[in-house]
């Protein structure tokens, strides 16, 4: 045994080490202004940052600078790191130029919000220890569930991106599967071709890929066919399968499709599914005129899932989960812990943490709720309407170009392909990518549906305007202007 009088100077030592970590006023100015200095740098060189750069040859030959080791580093020699070799190399998501992957932007108050949450260090996940930090966010998933169409006994969390919510709305089916029968293998789950690759991974994760899975054809829009969907649910339960759920695109990340809401909410109360609808991409369309009548039929939904670092442009981060009934969710997450015994009271808000996997979370409504407090939500719904238009401008402009393109544009999401007169299409539209993406102003990206190699243009930032897309549609004419002189030879 330490005698006591020999612990205190220990403790006084380890005590005197540990101090670095609680900084002073004066240094936490001068981080502050260091860290803002940066990013200000950042935000203002922005229109003049590529879009794309290849890691290629400026890969240096420091790679160790990442190893934490023993030792300290100045904030300016880090942020020069930063700089060097994460900034400005591989994608730009900020860049209005982004007009190849549909998670984009950031908006600046959004990481105000996080400043603070992280600063102020609210214990978000369970109602008990900050009443208003569960108040806060369960007031944003209200707002979300009005705009889908709720009216009352829904439940919802905010988690950390699209896959996650898709995870825990798929965990809420499950629940409602156990009525039916407690032998999945015999569960129909329906999905369709273009149904996100994060809902397999829900249903593996859940336990569901043992269920029958159907993945129903597409129409011609890329939207899934109801009338095949009817006629497998007929079979499936004449083999005396169980169909459990029935999962829909409002918004494909792919081509941008809205799947028909309305029809497939329909067959799934006649079948008794539960309807899930993913609109991770699309869901915050429902704040422009448009959009509501694309998504008609969303409020039939079981469960539905929106990104708000998506649609609402925050940056990567927050995705939001609502359940039609919070039953459900809370058959699916909710357990005791001794050491949380003072925590739940009946009568107060439901917790996070009974809601959701997570336990002890980032504060992360704050990141939603303070730039919709401090600009309203009308600046959002324009930026979506002006995405809508600009989508429908490219489309109509590319097709003058010479190109041929996919179905008219449900949202923001335009696939399109040039015809050349001789020699492999594909090939030839591979390298119309190549030269966008070497100039890396702009980036599109592509993808190949019944074997044809598209290009896509999908616009969701607030920072995309008439000025980029135009400059798209110049390219594009000097790509194919290159292209065919050389094929020509
Ligand atoms: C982006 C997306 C997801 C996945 O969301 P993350 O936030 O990237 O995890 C799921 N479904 C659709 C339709 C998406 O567009």
């Amino acid at each position: 045994m330490i005698p006591v009088n020999k612990l205190i100077p220990a403790i006084r030592q380890f005590e005197n080490q540990g101090r670095a970590l609680e900084v002073s006023a004066d240094e936490r100015a001068s981080l502050l202004q260091t860290v803002s200095q940066y990013t200000e740098s950042f935000l203002n060189s922005l229109p003049k940052q590529k879009t794309y750069e290849k890691e290629g040859h400026r890969r240096l030959h420091d790679d160790d600078a990442f190893e934490i080791k023993n030792g300290t580093k100045s904030i300016g020699s880090i942020i020069s790191l930063l700089q060097k070799r994460i900034d400005g190399i591989g994608l730009n998501p900020p860049s209005g130029g982004q007009l190849g992957y549909i998670p984009t932007g950031g908006i600046y108050t959004a990481a105000l919000g996080d400043y603070i949450a992280a600063v102020t260090n609210r214990y978000a996940g369970v109602f008990y220890a900050s009443p208003g930090a569960v108040r806060l966010e369960n007031a944003l998933i209200r707002w979300v569930a009005k705009l889908v169409g709720y009216k009352e006994n829904f439940g919802g969390n905010l988690a950390s991106g699209g896959s996650i919510a898709n995870l825990i709305a798929l965990s809420a089916a499950r629940e409602a599967g156990k009525s039916k029968t407690n032998d999945p293998t015999t569960w129909v789950v329906y999905l369709c071709q273009q149904s996100h690759h994060s809902i397999l991974k829900a249903l593996k994760i859940t336990g569901m890929d043992v269920c029958v899975i159907r993945e129903i054809p597409l129409d011609e829009n890329y939207r899934m066919d109801t009338r095949l969907l009817r006629k497998q649910i007929r079979k499936d339960k004449k083999e005396g399968l169980h169909p459990l759920l029935l999962c829909a695109n409002a918004g494909s990340t792919d081509v941008g499709a809205v799947d028909p809401l309305e029809e497939m909410g329909n067959t799934a109360k006649e079948f008794k599914l539960w309807f899930h609808v993913d609109a991770a991409y699309g869901g915050f369309f429902l704040l422009t005129k448009d959009g509501r009548e694309q998504l008609k039929g969303i409020h039939l939904a079981d469960s539905i899932i929106l990104d708000p670092h998506k649609g609402l442009f925050l940056p990567y981060g927050l995705g939001i989960v609502i359940v039609k009934d919070v039953k459900y969710l809370l058959a699916a997450n909710n357990f005791d812990a001794n050491y949380m015994q003072d925590a739940f009271n009946a009568d107060e808000e439901l917790s996070p943490s009974q809601l959701s996997p997570e336990l002890s979370r980032h504060f992360r409504g704050l990141r939603m709720w303070l730039p919709l407090k401090l600009h309203g939500i009308k600046p959002f719904a324009a930026n979506l309407e002006e995405k809508l238009l600009l989508t429908r401008y490219f489309y109509e402009k590319v097709k003058e170009l010479g190109f041929q393109t996919g179905p008219w544009p449900d949202l923001s999401v335009v696939t399109f392909w040039y015809e050349p007169a001789n020699g492999n299409a594909n090939d030839f539209n591979r390298k119309i990518v190549a030269q966008i993406q070497n100039d890396g102003r702009l980036f599109i990206s592509s993808t190949t549906i019944n074997n044809r190699f598209l290009l896509r243009f999908a616009a969701l930032s607030f920072r995309t305007h008439l000025q980029h897309v135009n400059l798209l549609l110049e390219q594009l004419e000097d790509a194919l202007r290159i292209l065919q002189k050389s094929s020509n030879h």
